[in-house]
């Protein structure tokens, strides 16, 4: 609940709106009650055969007659009193009198009510059914004005909803894109999206229930509750007995709701993951055949989806026949009453006072209306409840994320590097990563300014995650990442960043142009110096003959249409424009053809003349590239040098350049 108030709070960012619902809440409730309310006249006048004129001068008539009785029966209890033998009966009279006082003095109000009244009623049409048009007319006058405010209240509280959620799934999403890379694992993304999707969505009708119905709705109610306290509020309070067990059952009900709701979700965040597993890796089952086992999968969860929403469903339709039956016994419990009380003309019911004078049949039928106008806005209430437990599991769920506390981060106070980096250092690293062993034990690594250092190492050594800490995606448990001795955790994140250019194994294209493609991340670049760049990564030359609209050639979801080559020489044009001091590549050759690699190789080498280079690489041509080369084993730095002293001096270098390295190197 708590979070869902969060959420609220983001939602009464738009007050205008909020008021705006209130208001006109406020109107459908007051019309809902007054067209009720003309029942009233159409039993007591219209069906009784007269016109308005007529009705008030015989009700002025009643009420004189009563007032004169009332007086009568006043003198006659002040005689009483006089000759009351004792202080007892002294007191019973005095009560009397202070009863038939206040009675007169509703009496007198009346009177004045209607001698108020006189004038405009003498106006008012006198036949019986001219009145009944009259009123048919109001009503129909008055639905179409609850029917207009209606309309802007549901416009105003979906413009609410729709807001709030817009604005929690760019909270969402911006913190989605901050927290630590391992939220991103398997299941990561798919409960990302679940969260930004269906949980989202939730809110959206929890938020669009709760400032719709659950204002508007109990307006309603308050205003028929207020019409029946008018008509007559002992009785009221009678027949309200069985408000406290309807509250217990709702309470009952709404805690299976938000639990069954809550798994419903995390079925769904389930089923998200196995549709972005089967569709992520779509050639492998396609190529393997496996389409039986994913869609046995998919069923799987599907079904588990589909009985956990059955539970839930089960909880949600108890609550209506709950509240609905509930309901009748109160309105039941009220015509009994009523009943009694008009078909027996009492004004007590089981010894207790219920009214002052006797319940006239117009009066209880219309607290009977009332109170059927109660049970309506109860029943819409039913389905609120359900919905809103819904949005408030949501809300937990999105809050899990939003609140998810983030290991990297920038510093209070950073630090800021001037000018070029002269040195990055790893300084005794101790590195694992949450789900897993140590992966780095105790490394030490010195990259000078300018230099090109190529780390190679059998698979699994480590290497990728040395590049992960210094692109710190992650922090080592201990030990330091430096660039000229400051720790790189104690520089902005984006001071840092700015400073790389990594390109990986898989370059990830996104749905754009190719020049935008290459802008990625160097936005202020220019078209030319795009070009330029795209030239340098040769690139260029596939980009303009063999792209249907050149640069402008537009990149689908998974780029299918560019080779594995073609799209790291997009990577590299990437990573040239953006001009980094440091540039990485991780295993970025590995996908280039014999043609592009003499390419590549001379790109490279002029392109890290005087930058610093890591490489990660088992590929003897760019090797060649590295001043030094640096081999990790183990998570351990086992042993660095130039290309000549490691042939000379390491076996596993020796092997892996002489070319027998496939199966134990990267
Ligand atoms: P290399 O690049 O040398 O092949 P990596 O640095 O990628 O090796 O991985 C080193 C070790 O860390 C491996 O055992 C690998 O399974 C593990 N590892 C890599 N990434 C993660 C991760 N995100 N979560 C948990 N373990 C990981």
């Amino acid at each position: 609940m708590r979070n869902f108030c969060r959420i609220l709070r983001i939602s009464f960012k738009q007050r205008l709106a909020i008021a705006g619902v209130v208001l006109s809440s406020a109107f459908v409730a007051l019309l809902w009650g007054l067209n009720i309310g003309t029942l009233y006249p159409m039993i007591e006048i219209v069906f009784e055969g007269e016109g308005v004129s007529s009705y008030v001068a015989k009700e002025q008539e009643k009420l004189d007659v009563q007032i004169t009785q009332i007086d009568a029966d006043l003198e006659q209890l002040a005689q009483q009193r006089e000759a009351a033998a004792n202080d007892d009966q002294r007191q019973q009279i005095d009560n009397q009198i202070l009863w038939q006082n206040s009675k007169r003095e509703l009496e007198l109000r009346k009177a004045d009510a209607l001698a108020w009244a006189r004038p405009w009623a003498d106006k008012m049409p006198d036949s019986p059914f001219q009145v009944l048009v009259m009123l048919i007319v109001v009503l129909m006058i008055g639905t179409a004005i609850k029917l207009i405010a209606l309309t802007a209240n549901l416009m105003l509280v979906q413009e609410i909803s729709e807001r709030t959620c817009m604005d929690v799934r760019n909270m969402l999403f911006r913190q989605s894109l901050r927290l630590d890379l391992d939220s991103f694992g398997d299941n990561g993304s798919s409960s990302l999206t679940a969260r930004l999707t269906n949980d989202v969505g939730n809110i959206a009708t929890g938020i669009n229930v709760l400032f719709g119905r659950t204002i508007r709705e109990p307006m309603k109610m308050i205003v028929c509750v207020v019409g029946a306290a008018i008509v007559c509020w002992r009785l009221l309070l009678l027949v309200m007995v069985v408000a406290p067990l309807m509250a217990w059952v709702i309470s009952v009900l709404s805690k299976s709701i938000r639990r069954a709701s809550r798994r419903v979700m995390e079925e769904m965040t389930q089923m998200y993951s196995v549709l972005n597993e089967a569709f992520a890796g779509i050639k492998v089952v396609k190529a393997y055949n496996t389409q039986g086992f994913e869609r046995a999968r998919f069923s799987r969860s599907a079904q588990l989806c589909y009985s956990k929403s059955m539970k839930a469903s089960w909880y949600h339709s108890l609550t209506r026949p709950a509240t609905e039956l509930l309901g009748m016994a109160m309105i039941s419990l009220a015509i009994i009453a009523g009943g009694y009380l008009v078909l027996n003309q009492k004004t007590h019911l089981l010894g207790i006072r219920m009214t002052y004078t006797e319940l006239g049949f117009a009066e209880v039928l219309l607290f009977f209306a009332f109170l059927i106008g109660t049970t309506d806005p109860a029943r819409k209430l039913t389905d609120v409840w359900s919905v809103l437990q819904r949005g408030i599991a949501a809300a937990d769920r999105i809050f899990e994320i939003l609140d998810q506390p983030i290991r990297v981060v920038d510093p209070a106070e950073p630090k800021s590097l001037t000018g070029r980096h002269q040195r990055i250092a790893f300084n005794d690293i101790q590195f694992s990563y949450p789900s897993g062993p140590m992966t780095l034990n105790g490394l030490n690594l010195e990259i000078k300014q300018g230099e090109t250092i190529a780390i190679v190492g059998p698979n699994g050594s480590g290497k990728s995650t040395l590049i992960n800490l210094l692109c710190r995606f992650y922090d080592p448990q201990s030990g330091s990442v430096t660039i000229d001795d400051v720790p790189i955790n104690e520089i902005r994140l984006r001071d840092l960043r700015r400073r790389i250019g990594l390109v990986t194994q898989r370059t990830f294209l996104f749905e754009d142009t190719i020049l935008n493609n290459i802008r990625y991340g160097t936005p202020g670049a220019s078209e030319e110096q795009a070009i330029q760049a795209a030239k340098r990564a040769h690139a260029d030359e596939f980009i303009t003959s063999k792209m249907p609209d050149g640069y402008q050639t537009l990149l689908g979801c998974g780029s299918m249409h560019l080779s594995g080559g073609q799209m790291q020489r997009l990577a590299l044009a990437r990573a040239i424009l953006r001009d980094p001091e440091i540039l990485i590549l991780d295993e970025a050759t590995s996908q280039i053809d014999l043609e592009s690699e003499a390419l590549i190789h001379d790109v490279l080498s002029d392109f890290l003349k005087d930058r610093t280079g890591i490489m990660i690489t088992h590929r003897p041509t760019t090797l060649e590239l590295a001043d030094r080369v640096a081999i990790i084993e183990q998570g351990e730095l086992s042993d660095v040098g130039t290309h000549h002293q490691l042939l000379g001096r390491n076996d596993f270098y020796s092997s892996l350049v002489g070319n027998d390295f496939s199966s134990k190197a990267a």
